[in-house]
């Protein structure tokens, strides 16, 4: 194994440990990541000697828990190279901040007669909510095609930018075909059709480091869980110009200014987004995910991802009986697949029983998998700290798969 990577693997505990007798395999990052230490560390940090509400400064615990919390929206901030740490709102993750800007912006700029564009592989989070806004205000949701391949038709999403379109929402890697979609291009044709954006970024974060600035991103979601944080806290980020404009979200305390009977100011940005007491360890957690991230040579972490692909590549190229869903010129990690004649659960089962860890069923994006005509993959999800050995058991397990199944 390569040093870089054996240096790294041992930051995490949970991988190195025995799964049903065998040394586990852990090849499901697309739905969750494993957490180094440090990231743990922070968190027991957190509530050994510091755990205390947030920005109600009165004692020192508290202003310490503030300063934290705070320096974490800053370490997101530089992160995405966000203009300001206003514009970074702490969200439960993805799927709560996809919610928040349907029910906020999308409650005051989208009405009857609009068109919002998803994409044909969108995560059901970034399909559900828009659908449930078209519904409420008689806007229409439409999907981009994918072709045969896994790609988005660029020149369909042309024809479909009319002047009806005010939202474009876009997931930038799939999580269940692997295609990297050029969100760069999709946001500049989206603006200069008048129509705001926002990017699912969920599974990109892991793999390449994100400029919202450059992407000229009017929104972007991200999950804490899928960046070696913990659960339960995640990231919209919004231009401020947008995020001043959106009424609150939810509402309560630390959203406020002022509250009396009568009426109710609120909080300026981003405490507006942020009713009741956040998830201060969490932030806290991710921030430290970050500053270990930031510690690594990414470069030499995504050449490494290549070449674990290019070995599913070669290995597949070897096997008749795969059938590769999603196959994009630009792909990341994700290795998404059906073995001939065998029900992808039972593999999924059969993987276990040898220690290796993938994920069976539609991954939560039901309207491609309607388009391959299938019920589900099985779904090898990749990142920096799996290993070449790696992919070959999981081949190898794939081998005695097929002697219960085929
Ligand atoms: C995981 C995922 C989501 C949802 O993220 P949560 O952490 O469950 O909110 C949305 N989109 C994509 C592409 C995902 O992979």
């Amino acid at each position: 194994m390569n040093g870089m990577i054996a240096d790294i693997r041992a930051q995490f505990p949970a991988l190195d440990q025995q799964v049903n007798g065998k040394p586990l395999v852990y090849l499901d990052n697309g739905a969750t990541t494993q957490k180094p230490q440090c990231v743990i560390d922070a968190l027991v940090h957190y509530y050994q000697q510091d755990n205390s509400n947030v920005h109600r400064g009165a004692h020192t615990l508290s202003d310490r828990a503030t300063g934290y919390f705070e320096n974490a929206r800053k370490t997101v901030q530089t992160f995405l190279n966000a203009r300001k740490a206003e514009e970074i709102v702490w969200t439960r993750g993805t799927t709560e901040a996809i919610n928040l800007v349907a029910a906020t912006w999308g409650a005051d700029n989208i009405s009857a007669g609009d068109v919002i564009l998803v994409t044909a592989m969108e995560h059901h989070a970034n399909i559900v909510p828009w659908q449930m806004l078209c519904e409420k205000t008689g806007a229409t949701l439409k999907a981009i095609p994918v072709n045969d391949q896994g790609e988005l038709d660029m020149e369909a999403y042309a024809r479909m930018l009319t002047p009806e379109v005010k939202l474009v929402a876009c997931v930038h890697v799939s999580n269940a075909l692997g295609t990297i979609n050029p969100v760069a291009d999709i946001i500049r044709m989206a603006h200069d059709n008048g129509a705001i954006t926002l990017i699912d970024g969920a599974q990109s974060v892991a793999h390449w480091d994100i400029d919202v600035q450059a992407l000229e991103a009017d929104f972007f979601a991200f999950s804490g869980h899928k960046l070696f944080a913990p659960t339960g806290i995640g990231v919209l980020y919004g231009r401020e110009e947008l995020l001043n404009a959106m009424p609150p979200y939810q509402t309560g305390g630390e959203m406020i200014e002022h509250v009396s009977f009568e009426k109710t100011t609120f909080n300026k940005l981003p405490y507006k987004f942020e009713a009741g007491t956040p998830h201060i360890a969490g932030a806290i957690g991710l921030a430290a995910a970050i500053d270990f991230l930031n510690g690594l040579d990414r470069p030499a972490l995504a050449k490494h991802e290549d070449a674990i692909m290019a070995r599913v590549s070669e290995l597949c190229a070897q096997n008749d009986d795969l059938r590769v869903i999603g196959n994009a010129s630009h792909k990341a990690s994700v290795f998404s697949f059906l073995l001939q004649g065998a029900h992808p659960a039972d593999v999924g089962t059969l993987l276990d029983q040898q220690g290796i860890a993938v994920r069976t069923g539609h991954h939560c994006a039901m309207p491609i998998m309607d388009q391959y005509a299938i019920p589900g993959t099985i779904r090898a999800s990749f990142t920096f700290y799996n290993t070449l050995e790696e992919v070959d058991a999981l081949f190898k397990g794939l081998e005695k798969a097929k002697m219960f199944l085929l």
